[in-house]
């Protein structure tokens, strides 16, 4: 509808309004919005804050506003909070305040919003998530989905075991008596069998799910079943593959035998057999069941190359705890018995990977941004690796505005938060960042921040600067 022009002076509100007469908590005036959705920069507006809520939002008007705090955001840009939709927390309970350490690292790169992708620390991050609603701790809200569900001698630690359909109920009874958000599935040594039924049963719950798979299924059973993701790329390339079924087959064939053959041995076959048309076929059949995909490109790359890099003086090292370096040793080991042509293989995946990014997107699948960044992943750095894989996306193909959607709206979306999160707007959360310079133009710009706000709350830039050195290790 289009309004008489008159009536425009109007609708350029500003702040004013409703509650004008009862100051706002926070007021930004003149900022540059970055409409994620649209992809478009709205000029010159206002956003009046109250209580953790962006109230109002509309063009300055050069009417002061009643605020407890404003922000003088001329000639900069305002884009919603940054989600990282992979993370860890983990690592067993003497690594839990290692682990808290991690969360102002996360805030001091625009990262609002985790999805803690399971660990053994649930108790700990139910304890944080209460402290950062009380103000008592600084550091991005968690969404976790508690304990991986995984077969028998699981390789992480605190894992449910499931095997039967009495043990799949039983798991997820006692994921829903600990209010988790949703249900993380891992394939060290689960059935394939018993992966579909957690699938379907948490599906009748109602409960979403995300996962690794095991080689003994495929991406169109478990998305039949309602998987809602699938985290990592090697499920996807997987049904790329025109020999999808015969290399499935044999995988399971193996699986009981002296040499059962799992994911990494079968991705060589996977990968020589990569058909683009079967690609197109499945981004279709993902489209189809909503199923998401979390790429984790910056991830894979660290560990093609940690064999050729030295992270010695990496800056954001110093911010890592010693406790959490030391379980980077387990990566740093198998990296450094890497054979040249694993080494080779590795990095020629790494490129189909990122050749798949485009594909996806234009088939209208849904993308989401995860860094995997936690400890065991080694130099894997809370906050910088989620900007590492939005920078990757964007060299994969996709344009700036597409790569921050999956780190904004995408990510609300996917944890049905969009109603009041992802973007912003009247109604949002007041998770914000203000960069110096456009992210649309140049993705990197992502680095240049003056101020995170969170629940309503500014940390400015020398704030920040402040929470971070209070983690840094002597
Ligand atoms: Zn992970």
């Amino acid at each position: 509808m289009k309004f008489p022009a008159f009536l425009l002076p109007l609708l350029l509100v500003g702040c004013a309004g409703r509650h004008s007469a009862q100051p706002y908590d926070l007021v930004i005036s003149h900022a540059n919005v970055v409409d994620v959705e649209s992809g478009q920069v709205r000029a010159d507006q206002t956003l009046c804050i109250r209580q953790g809520r962006i109230e109002r939002v509309g063009k300055s008007t050069g009417q002061p506003n009643a605020a407890t705090q404003t922000i003088d955001a001329q000639g900069r840009y305002l884009i919603p909070g940054l989600w990282d939709m992979h993370v860890h927390f983990r690592g067993g309970d003497s690594l839990a305040t290692a682990n808290r350490n991690l969360l102002p690292l996360y805030l001091a790169h625009g990262v609002t919003t985790v999805r803690d992708a399971g660990g053994d620390l649930t108790p700990s991050i139910f304890q944080w998530r209460r402290q950062m609603q009380a103000g008592q701790l600084a550091g991005p809200r968690i969404y976790t989905s508690g304990p991986k569900l995984d077969g028998p001698n699981p390789t992480w630690a605190g894992s449910l075991v499931v095997e039967t359909p009495a043990q799949i109920e039983r798991a997820l009874d006692s994921l829903q008596r600990l209010r988790v958000d949703y249900v993380k599935l891992y394939e060290s040594t689960i059935s394939g069998q018993a992966f579909l039924g957690a699938i379907s049963a948490a599906e009748k719950r109602g409960l979403t799910t995300t996962g690794h798979m095991p080689y003994t299924v495929t991406l169109r059973e478990a998305a039949e079943r309602g998987l809602d993701a699938t985290e990592h790329l090697y499920y996807v390339l997987k049904a790329c593959s025109n020999r999808e079924d015969s290399i499935t087959a044999a995988v399971q064939r193996s699986q009981g035998t002296s040499k059962p053959v799992g994911l990494f041995a079968a991705l060589p076959a996977v990968y020589r057999t990569y058909d683009s048309a079967v690609a197109q076929r499945t981004y279709r059949m993902l489209v189809q069941h909503r199923t998401a995909v979390v790429p984790t490109l910056h991830i894979q790359q660290v560990l093609t190359e940690l064999p050729t890099t030295d992270h010695a003086r990496d800056t954001m090292l110093a911010y890592i705890a010693p406790s959490i370096q030391r379980t980077y040793a387990r990566r740093i080991a198998s990296a450094r018995a890497q054979s040249a042509a694993t080494r080779a293989f590795n990095q020629q995946l790494g490129a189909r990977f990122r050749s798949l990014i485009p594909q996806m997107q234009a088939a209208g699948v849904t993308l989401l941004a995860g860094s995997d960044s936690g400890p065991f992943n080694s130099y894997v750095y809370p906050g910088a690796s989620l900007l590492g894989e939005l920078e990757l996306l964007v060299q994969a193909g996709l344009s700036p505005a597409q790569a921050l959607r999956c780190a904004t709206i995408n990510g609300a979306r996917f944890m049905k938060a969009e109603q009041h999160a992802g973007t912003i707007g009247p109604g949002k959360d007041a998770d914000l960042v203000l960069l110096e310079q456009n992210p649309l133009a140049d993705i990197r710009n992502l680095h240049r921040i003056q101020a995170v706000v969170l629940r309503g709350q500014v940390y400015r830039a020398a704030e920040l600067r402040r929470l971070t050195e209070a983690v840094k290790h002597p």
